[in-house]
């Protein structure tokens, strides 16, 4: 065995990115896999934004940029959080990163150390917990059950404080379970936050995706919480710009700061045609996101359905964003297909895998084992066949 650095060695394969190369290999294997793991939108990235690539190729933008990102998109982020969130950034406070992943990596990095603890509401994305873990600090995971709505409850939050607990991650509409936190619920939790002086990394990469309405930003609802806060975004979601890796933090400067002394030592500037694309993706007509957003909300209606009608499954809550479910299957544990026993989401995943060829997330690495992910960010005729697999699929499963 290589002796490996002790944090690297202690954590595991995303597991959303781990399933959705699984269902890519078997399809390059020519087998019709259904795709419910991945996290990332099936439409194409709007013309006009390709075309500001184009142009940016064209004109040989193809040097290094500012580590942080060009004035350009920087000026663009300052205008969309105005727009959008209605918080105001100087361009110092604000980074630009190889994805919303690097930049929640790189603030995540350069703010917590060891001995800290950060909580984590959970059900939470996988990924959440090892980026506190590889900055030295301790994740905190608060267990919020689908009977709250997967929401965090300001009581449970002042009882998981203590007095080392320096921040907490707060994602709205989450990944995995689409629940959205309403402005009275933010500004409950944001008394507690402020009491408490906690920092507070604001994940807003869903944040159009939303279906009973646009909820204020918490840092607009709190503002005394933006001097002590992060928000996270990325074009990923919104733009349909997976592949690109452009996303961005906005903070107080000195984070920022550090942040980017990070990013500078350990990957430079984010690709430089992106960063031209992006502004354009920020800057433009943002008409695309609505005709995304009602289709989105279309297969919501149809998964939800779907779902409830799979014996097993059990989905209390419709959820109000993002383009995920995250039913619970503990009926279904401890049932067998053929010599295999389900354990747990990632075994029943699995197994379903393999047998029936559809692809989702299990529940285990997003902190709660007895559920699964799935994500509609396919076509509806895709989830239609999906769940006719599924179905039947869990008729075949025997105690
Ligand atoms: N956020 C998406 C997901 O949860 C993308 C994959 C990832 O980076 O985790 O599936």
């Amino acid at each position: 065995m290589i002796k490996l650095n002790r944090r690297i060695a202690a954590i595991k394969h995303s597991a959303t990115l781990a399933a959705d190369a699984r269902a890519s290999e078997m399809r390059a294997a020519g087998i019709n896999v259904m795709p419910l793991a991945a996290g990332e939108p099936d439409f194409d990235t709007p013309e006009r934004i390709k075309e500001a690539a184009r142009r940016a190729l064209a004109e040989g933008r193809t040097h290094y940029t500012p580590v942080a990102g060009i004035p350009e998109l920087k000026a663009a982020i300052r205008f969309k959080l105005k727009r959008d969130n209605g918080l105001d950034y100087q361009l110092n406070e604000i980074l630009v990163s190889a994805g919303g992943k690097q930049a929640e990596a790189n603030v995540i990095n350069a703010l917590f150390d060891e001995g800290d603890e950060v909580i984590i509401p959970t059900p939470a994305w996988v990924s959440f917990f090892a980026m506190v873990s590889l900055s030295g600090a301790s994740p905190i995971p608060v267990r919020c059950p689908e009977e709250q709505g997967f929401l965090l409850d300001p009581d449970q939050l002042q009882r998981a404080i203590t007095p080392r607990t320096r921040g907490i991650i707060l994602v709205s509409p989450a990944n995995p379970t689409g629940a959205v936190y309403s402005a009275a619920h933010l500004s409950e939790l944001a008394k507690v936050l402020v009491e408490n002086d906690l920092w507070v990394m604001s994940d807003d990469v869903y944040e159009h995706i939303v279906y009973d309405g646009a909820v204020p930003h918490l840092f607009k609802i709190e503002p005394r919480l933006k001097q002590r806060g992060v928000v996270f975004n990325s074009l990923s979601k919104a733009y349909a710009m997976t592949g690109w890796r452009l996303g961005f933090a906005a903070g107080p400067s000195e984070v920022i700061a550090a942040a980017a002394r990070l990013q500078s030592q350990n990957s430079g500037n984010p690709n430089s045609i992106t960063q031209f694309a992006a502004v354009e993706a920020l800057t433009g007509p943002q008409d695309e996101l609505a005709r995304m957003v009602d289709e989105f909300r279309a297969r919501r209606e149809l998964v939800v359905d779907r779902v409830r009608r799979v014996p097993g499954f059990h989905l209390p809550h419709k959820p109000s964003g993002a383009f995920y479910v995250f039913p619970s299957i503990r009926a279904l544990l401890g049932t067998r297909f053929a010599d295999k026993r389900i354990n747990d989401g990632d075994t029943f995943a699995d197994i379903l895998l393999n047998e029936a060829h559809v692809a989702l997330v299990g529940g285990n690495d997003f902190g709660a084992p007895e559920h699964v992910r799935i994500s509609y960010a396919t076509s509806r005729e895709n989830l239609n066949e999906a769940f006719d697999r599924l179905e039947r699929f869990v008729a075949r499963l025997v105690r």
